[in-house]
């Protein structure tokens, strides 16, 4: 299928581009699946593996409209986020979950986490966002804007970074299901290590491909609390031991913006030029750590696996994916 080609014009170092919505399949009760096709995707990076690479999506205004970005240039964010906020469309972030296919046929495939409105959250409709609401009613034929790399340009948005690490640790909710499963499936076939994903409920579990050496433990919530089966799971898998007690964490303590890894700090700690994984007798030597969901899950996992535990941040990746109760709004 062709599809029509846009307004894109290849002014920035990025795809900034509308692209077309192809295929749309509700593949599991949380699990949205968009296929997004255009001609500017000829140029889609990342140039070597995917891993956890990030895009932003733009999804349209109230009225339907996507803002246009045709000959945009360096300039094109403070002219976007200038725009009323009921008009600029909506902005999040996600992953990539498969590039399929080359040319002008190249396919970008993207995994939307869906929930459906809670009364009792207090929140009203208000916060059920504009990703989540636009991946509720999706279908060919509609069109988003992309912000993506381009091939042969930097771009940043790949986290994954274990150096010479020796073991690995992966830890995500369902937001991190595309990330986790992109860098089990672009990873060495001799890596070893496990990975632990929690999921709203059992039908939700993919088929992951991973190299024979890495595990993967799905934790289906099923209703109950979040993070608190991920916590008790993470911390037997590193001690050996399961934890009596559920970590708390409270609300205050959270970093909207958890954003801690190797090489930043969102909370202004000091940070090393790059990724390096103590050796030798140091605790937890050889393994580097990738986490990502919920900042307050993830906040708990950090304050044990750093300050109780004693791993190296240089070792270890905490990334708040998003906040409950709080729209991720750029
Ligand atoms: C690097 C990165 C990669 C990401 N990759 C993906 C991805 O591939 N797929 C994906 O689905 N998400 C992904 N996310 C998470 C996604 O950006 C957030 O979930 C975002 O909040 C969704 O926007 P929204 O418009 O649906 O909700 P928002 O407007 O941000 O929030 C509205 C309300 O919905 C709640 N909410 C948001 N997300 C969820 C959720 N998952 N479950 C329950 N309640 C929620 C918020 O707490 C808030 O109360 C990623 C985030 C980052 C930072």
């Amino acid at each position: 299928m062709t599809v029509e080609q846009n307004e894109y014009v290849a002014t920035l170092p990025m795809l900034l581009t509308e692209v077309e919505v192809l295929e749309v399949e509700r593949v599991s009760p949380s699990f949205v699946r968009v296929v997004l096709g255009g001609g500017a995707l000829a140029e889609l990076g990342p140039d070597g593996p995917v891993y956890d690479q990030r895009i932003k999506l733009i999804f349209p205004n109230a009225a339907g409209s996507l803002p246009s970005f045709a000959g945009a240039d360096e300039s094109w964010w403070t002219t976007w986020i200038e725009i009323p906020e009921h008009e600029r469309g909506s902005m999040r972030t996600y992953t990539i979950r498969d590039v399929v296919g080359e040319g002008t046929e190249t396919r970008l495939v993207v995994d939307i986490v869906v929930h459906e409105s809670d009364p009792a959250d207090g929140h009203g409709d208000a916060l059920d966002g504009a990703g989540n609401r636009w991946a509720l009613q999706a279908a060919p034929g509609q069109r988003l804007v992309t912000l993506a790399p381009r091939k042969g340009h930097e771009f940043g948005g790949i986290e994954w970074s274990p150096g010479a690490a020796s073991r690995l640790l992966l830890v995500g909710d369902e937001t991190a299901v595309p990330a986790i499963r992109g860098v089990l499936r672009d990873l060495p076939a001799d890596a070893t290590g496990a990975a632990f994903v929690e999921i709203p409920v059992d039908a939700d579990a993919q088929d992951f491909v991973a190299p024979a050496g890495v595990t993967v433990t799905w934790l289906p919530r099923n209703g109950g609390a979040r993070g608190e089966e991920l916590h008790a799971a993470v911390l037997a898998h590193l001690t050996g031991t399961v934890p009596t007690e559920a970590v708390v964490v409270s609300d205050d303590e959270i970093d909207p913006d958890l954003w801690e890894t190797p090489v930043h700090s969102s909370s202004g700690e000091e940070v090393a030029a790059e990724t390096a994984v103590p050796t030798g007798d140091a605790p937890y030597a050889g393994l580097y750590a990738w986490i990502a969901g919920e900042s307050k899950v993830v906040t708990g996992l950090r304050r044990k696996l750093v300050n109780d535990l004693g791993l190296d941040r240089r070792q270890v990746a905490f990334m708040g994916y998003w906040r409950e109760g709080v729209s991720m709004r750029s």
